[in-house]
Parts: structure tokens; C-alpha cells; sequence
């Protein structure tokens, strides 16, 4: 498959456990491959199994966190990568921090209300966060400062997935990040 011609870029996407981060990332970069991007997708639940697996859930490890993927998302970006990073990242200083160090930095709110992500508990965690058995868990006993002004706005309680996929890609065409899509030049 040809790559086309386009610059690097980092999608940001911030929110609760359970918001749709990793779903609405996933679906993109098989979107965003079809029509031949760079793109290289950084999941908070990967990361901490390779390059982060030495931190934990503390404000100190959440940073170092956040500041080991920066430098990843850095190196990607000026090299005219699309980076999907789907961090819950729960300290505004800390994304804006990502946003100073990065090329095209695009914050990506992925919001559903706390009881929605309680009620989809994709991975069990709430209910343990719930009965104790959890410390630092966000949004239960832990901080999460939302964006102020994110970029995108995605409200995954009342969008479908499409919907939330397709506002993201209008974004990156507006913004000349991709190229639109012409299904009849392909
Ligand atoms: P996160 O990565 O933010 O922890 P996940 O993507 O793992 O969240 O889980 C989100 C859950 O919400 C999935 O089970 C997904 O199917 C569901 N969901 C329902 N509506 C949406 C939507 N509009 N966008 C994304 N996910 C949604």
C-alpha cells in the first residue's frame, strides 16, 4: 500500500477508565491506515506492560508515566507519524506539557459521565475501586482534572462510535493533518 504524503501528529486522547479511549483509537488507526497515514497507536494498558511496567498508579509514577510516552510521541511526531495516545492522563499540566514537546498536539476529551463508565466497568475495575480493594483508581479515589479546552469534544454517552470517529477524522482534514477522503480517486 502507498503512504501518502502528510505531516506528524499526535491525538491525544484523555479521559476515565472506560470512556472509550482505546475503542475510538482502535478504530481510527485501521481508518487512518486504509487511507494510507503513518500512524502508530501508544495505549496506556500496552505501555505499562513494556516501557512503563516499572511504575504504578502513584502521582509520581502516573508523570513519569506520561513523560516516558512524550518522548516517544515527540520522536514519532517530527517524523511525520500520527500518534494515537490513549493515556487517562489525568493531570491538565501534565497534557499540556505533551502539548509543548510534540509536533501538532490534537487533545481529544473522551467524556462520558463517571456513572456511565461505572456502568460499562469494561474491565471489572470499578467494582473493585468501589469495594476498596484499589487505591489511586481515577475518578474513585483519585483526581481527574478535565480539559479546559480540549481540541475535540467527544461524548461517547450520546455519540455512537461512528460519530466520534468521524469528528475526529473531520478534524485532522480541516486541519490538513490527512488528506480528505475521495472514494472516487482511490
Ligand atoms: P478506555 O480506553 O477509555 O478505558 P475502552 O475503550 O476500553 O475505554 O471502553 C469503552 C467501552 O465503552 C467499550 O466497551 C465500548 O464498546 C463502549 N462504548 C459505548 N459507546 C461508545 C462510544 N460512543 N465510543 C467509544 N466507546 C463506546
Amino acid at each position: 500500500m502507498q503512504y501518502t504524503h502528510h505531516p506528524g501528529f499526535v491525538l491525544w486522547f484523555t479521559g476515565l477508565s472506560g470512556a472509550g479511549k482505546t475503542t475510538i483509537s482502535q478504530a481510527l488507526e485501521a481508518i487512518l491506515r486504509e487511507r494510507g497515514v503513518r500512524v502508530e497507536r501508544l495505549d496506556g494498558d500496552t505501555v505499562r506492560q513494556h516501557l512503563t511496567k516499572d511504575l504504578g498508579f502513584s502521582k509520581a509514577d502516573r508523570d513519569t508515566n506520561i513523560e516516558r510516552v512524550t518522548f516517544v510521541a515527540k520522536l514519532l511526531s517530527r517524523n511525520n507519524v500520527g500518534v494515537l495516545a490513549a493515556f487517562i492522563s489525568p493531570y491538565r499540566y501534565m497534557r499540556d506539557r505533551v502539548r509543548t514537546e510534540t509536533t501538532n498536539f490534537i487533545e481529544v476529551y473522551v467524556d462520558a459521565p463517571l456513572e456511565t463508565c461505572i456502568r460499562r466497568d469494561v474491565k471489572g475495575m470499578y467494582a473493585q475501586a468501589l469495594a476498596g480493594k484499589i487505591e489511586n483508581f481515577t475518578g474513585i479515589n483519585d483526581p481527574y482534572e478535565p480539559p479546559e479546552k480540549p481540541d475535540i469534544h467527544l461524548r461517547t454517552d450520546r455519540e455512537t462510535l461512528e460519530e466520534s470517529v468521524a469528528k475526529v477524522l473531520e478534524y485532522l482534514e480541516q486541519r490538513a493533518l490527512i488528506p480528505v477522503d475521495e472514494p472516487s480517486a482511490r
